[in-house]
């Protein structure tokens, strides 16, 4: 048994002590039989919230109406959730209300795929009723009983399908995928949120070529608003060198130029706006970019990470090779950066001048900086002002 398992057997202890069941389930099960990392350990058990809260002293309510309780044990976090059955789907989503059960097999039975589905015990023998350890030898994807019925009760699950197909190199068995292209349809009844965050997952999966070609041919990508230019050019977009993307905002971005839109493009995906804010200047950057590289004015302005960023997006889509290492000895030797304190502020002009406050302070710092990086002016406050009182007689 993994590490992470064994650090929290006394979480298992201390409910069965009490007289409930409790499993470890979910993503760390299967992630262990597939000998990969594990990240959080979640738990299931047949105490209902109020139970667990009485077993462990410290706890917060973390989604309480679904029946998890966050339980800390040696300082780390640990979700315990009932067993339930989530029998009252209405509107293709997941219901806002569960029915509490006492079997594990029916909260197995209410999972989306097979291998999502299994528990295990303490001692780390394994609960696996509907053969997910199986599925996972043969990595497939394949949904707990019927395709449509399990698509038709919580929509997600499709989007949720490609998502692990990415993640997981897996194929998605054939009646599971036949099913994504009849119902999904029904994605348009998912909150965006949710969508958007398992396209991000996707995203930043190891296969998400495969897993998005897999979401165009479905249809699943129609119900992502603004996506349509890039359904009709898919396979121009697939053939970019796309394995230089590393964000979120990189894809986003690279996605946005292929279908000729701007970050506007995304206003319904429900993203924060500093993700927004973050996919126009790397539209804009890429745009600057595209016609010569880098000045020292854009680099100090932009920072390195944001060069680098854009640098990718460029690189990804004109297809041409990214000059990472020009970027970083440009930005070495630049007498100042992004990061460096100047030794003056727009205040300093006002007083030096005698003049009132407006855009020429913006201009005119632009100017000195402009001369620090050229090397005309240092970067130190006595310097500045007699450059500044000087140029202004002029
Ligand atoms: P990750 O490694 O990304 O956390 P995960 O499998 O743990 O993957 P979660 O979204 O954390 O995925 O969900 C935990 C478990 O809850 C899943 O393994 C699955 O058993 C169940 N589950 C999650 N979402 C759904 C859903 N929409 N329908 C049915 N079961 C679900
Ligand atoms: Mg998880």
């Amino acid at each position: 048994m993994k590490r992470e398992f064994v650090r929290a057997v006394p979480v298992l202890d201390q409910l069965e002590q009490r007289g409930y069941l409790a499993y470890f389930v979910g993503g760390s099960v299967r992630d262990s039989i597939m000998g990969k990392e594990i990240h959080d350990v979640d738990i299931a058990t047949s105490a209902t919230p109020q139970e667990v809260k009485e077993v462990f002293g410290h706890t917060i309510d973390v989604g309480i109406e679904h029946g998890t309780v966050l339980v800390f044990h040696e300082g780390e976090p640990y979700e315990v959730t009932t067993f339930r059955t989530e029998s009252l789907y209405k509107d293709f989503r997941r219901p806002d209300q569960v029915e509490f059960v006492t079997s594990l097999e029916e909260d197995l039975k209410r999972r989306d795929f097979t291998m999502n589905a299994m528990a295990m015990d303490k001692e780390g023998g394994l609960y696996d009723p509907f053969m997910g350890r199986e599925d996972i030898e043969s990595r497939i994807i394949r949904t707990v009983g019927s395709p449509d019925e399990r698509f038709s009760e919580d929509a997600l699950r499709m989007v949720r399908a490609v998502r692990f197909m990415s993640q997981l190199g897996f194929e998605v068995e054939p009646n599971t995928y036949q099913a994504l292209r009849e119902k999904a349809h029904l994605l348009s009844h998912i909150a965006q949120e949710r969508k958007t965050a398992e396209f991000q997952k996707l995203l930043a999966g190891k296969l998400p070529k495969e897993a998005l070609r897999a979401a165009a041919s479905t249809h699943i990508l129609y119900y992502y608003p603004e996506l349509d230019s890039l359904m009709e050019r898919m396979d121009e977009f697939l053939s970019l060198y796309l394995k230089e993307c590393q964000s979120f905002e990189e894809w986003l971005a690279v996605i946005a130029l292929v279908s000729s839109k701007k970050e506007s493009m995304y206003r319904g995906w429900k993203l924060p706006t500093a993700v927004i804010k973050r996919i126009k200047t790397l539209i804009e950057g890429y745009e600057q970019r595209n016609m010569a590289f880098f000045s020292r004015y854009q680099l100090y302005e932009l920072g390195l990470d944001n060069a680098h960023s854009i640098e990718r997006v460029w690189s990804v889509y004109s297809g041409q090779p990214a000059q990472h290492a020009a970027i970083d000895d440009l930005y070495a030797r630049m007498p100042i950066q992004k990061e460096t304190p100047l030794s003056f502020s727009g205040n300093d002009l006002i007083k030096w001048s005698g003049k009132k406050g407006g855009p020429w302070i913006k201009e005119t710092m632009k100017d000195i900086i402009q001369g620090m990086l050229d090397g005309e002016i240092v970067n130190e406050k006595e310097f500045v002002k007699q450059w500044f009182i000087l140029g202004n007689k002029r």
